[in-house]
Order: structure tokens, then sequence, then C-alpha cells
């Protein structure tokens, strides 16, 4: 990836004030994107992570939305198009997780998830794709899961978003083949992030084992026995949001150590 490959290309990335998503929008500032970063932070926290990914030397902005809001969705990607003159890439990469047995999990965290980690990529698609059709030119990346492809116990709601965003992502680059958008999912297997790491000790807790041994438990299914790094899946989203990659559609590409090849 050179620092000149995404010039020019304004990319709005969800969920982008850490972990997998700010890796993505280093990555992409690097290859010369303009970024606009989005997140639940306090003004504080966002205006600091404003500053680490422009120090790449594009222009970065910060989008603010729930992305449990429509409505706040469709304002803050509103106003993009119009700020940067129109949104090239989007990223649909907000996510939370809850684990609990299916008898016990709470209705408010099947809410939540279904609508940050699925119906939140619906509505940041819709906004973007009439701009993108218009300059016949848009890359959309939808970061999944290997739950997108894969289920696990105690995951219902996260496995059931991520198997809906999969399906989402192959309609609209059908919809999308002949416009010059392409729509692709990303889906990590275990990456070294916060969202990983407050999980350890609910399964420590659920096992009855320390962290150490709940982080080992977690890495079992990932035959590599290493996690991915936030680099690694920033340097295929770039990739995939790049000019060789226009042929690349309706895809789901595993950065799993191996866990969906079993
Ligand atoms: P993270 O907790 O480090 O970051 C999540 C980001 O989403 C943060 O910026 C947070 O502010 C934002 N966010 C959460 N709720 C939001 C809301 N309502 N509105 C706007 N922003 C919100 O998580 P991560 O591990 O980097 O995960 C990012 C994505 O990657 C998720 O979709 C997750 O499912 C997926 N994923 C992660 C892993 C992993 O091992 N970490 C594996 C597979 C898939």
């Amino acid at each position: 990836m050179t620092a000149t490959m995404l010039k020019g290309k304004t990319a709005v990335i969800t969920g982008s004030t850490s972990g997998i998503g700010l890796g993505i929008a280093h990555a992409m500032a690097e290859a010369g994107a303009n970024i606009v970063l989005n997140g639940l932070g306090t003004a504080a926290e966002n205006a600091q992570v404003v500053d680490e990914v422009a120090r790449h030397g594009t222009k970065v902005a910060f989008g603010e939305a729930n992305m449990m809001k429509p409505d706040e969705i469709a304002a803050m990607m509103a106003k993009m198009e119009a700020d940067f003159g129109g949104v090239d890439i989007l990223v649909n990469n907000a996510g939370i997780q809850h684990v609990a047995p299916i008898e016990d999990f709470p209705a408010a965290k099947w809410d939540a998830i279904i609508a940050i980690n699925l119906s939140s990529s619906f509505h940041t698609i819709q906004a973007a794709v009439p701009g993108m059709k218009k300059r016949n030119w848009g890359r959309i990346i939808n970061i999944c899961s290997a739950h997108s492809l894969r289920a696990s116990t105690h995951k219902a709601a996260y496995v059931a978003a991520k198997h809906g965003l999969a399906g989402l992502t192959k309609v609209v680059a059908l919809e999308l083949a002949k416009e010059g958008v392409t729509c692709n999912a990303v889906s990590p297997g275990f990456v070294w992030t916060p969202l990983v790491e407050a999980q350890l000790p609910d399964i420590a807790k659920a096992e009855g084992i320390s962290i150490e041994e709940a982080k080992k438990k977690v890495l079992v299914r990932q035959p590599s026995g290493e996690f991915a790094t936030v680099d690694q899946i920033g340097a295929l989203a770039a990739f995939l949001a790049s000019e060789p990659a226009a042929a690349i559609t309706g895809a789901n590409y595993s950065i799993d150590g191996g866990w969906t090849a079993q």
C-alpha cells in the first residue's frame, strides 16, 4: 500500500475511536485517504483520536452519531457527504458484544447488538449509496467476524447480527455490481482489542479459570495460536478500498489464523 493509493478519497469508519476501527483509520490515512472517525468517546477523547490520525497528513474529522440511532446516522452521513464533497469509502465497523446463555440473554442486549452490529450498516449504506452511484465509484467494507461463518455458544445476538451482515454484504454487492461500487466483508477471528479483553473476565468466571487461562482458551479456536492485529485488519481493508480491488465484490475475507478452515 503506497501513501497515495487512496489519495483524494474520503472514508467514513464507524466505531473508529478504538481497536479495529482505529487500526483501519490509520491504514487508510497512511494510504492518503481523508478520514471521518466515529465512536462513543468524550469530546476530549474524540479530539485526541482525531489528532492521532491526522498525523498522517490527511484531513480528519469526527462524525458524531450513536449507531443505535438511525436519525443520528442519517445526519452524520449527510454532513460528511457535504463537508468532504462525498463519502467514497464506508467501513461499517462499530460493534459490541454480550455473552450469555440464550435463556438468560437480556432482550435489551439483543436489541442493542442487532441495532449496532447489523442495522446501523443498513442505515449508513442507504445514506452512502446515492452519492457513490452518482460518482460511479465506491467501496463498502463491512467488518463481520468468524462468527459470520461459524457459531459459538452464548453469543446468540452477535452471531445472528454477523451472519446478517454477511448476507447484507452480498445483496449490496449484487445490486451495485454495475455501478463502480464494491461491497465486501472482512471477518476477523480473535484480534487483540478492548472488545476481546472485556470478554475475558466473563469467560474466566463462567469456566472457573484465570484470565490468562481464558486467553489461551479463546485462542484454541485459532490454529495459529496468535491473535490477529489491528494493523493486519487495517491493511486488508485499505487494499479492498483501493483501485486494484475493483473486481472484488460480494466476498467475505477471513483473517482468522485458520479458524474457519476447520
Ligand atoms: P472496540 O470495543 O475496541 O471498539 C468498538 C468501537 O465501536 C469503539 O470505537 C466504540 O466507541 C464504537 N461503538 C460502540 N458502540 C457504538 C455506538 N452505539 N455508536 C457508535 N460507536 C459505537 O471493538 P473491536 O474489537 O475493535 O471491534 C470492532 C469490530 O470488529 C466490531 O464490529 C466487532 O464485532 C468486530 N470484530 C472484532 C473482533 C475482535 O477479536 N476484536 C473479532 C471479529 C470481529
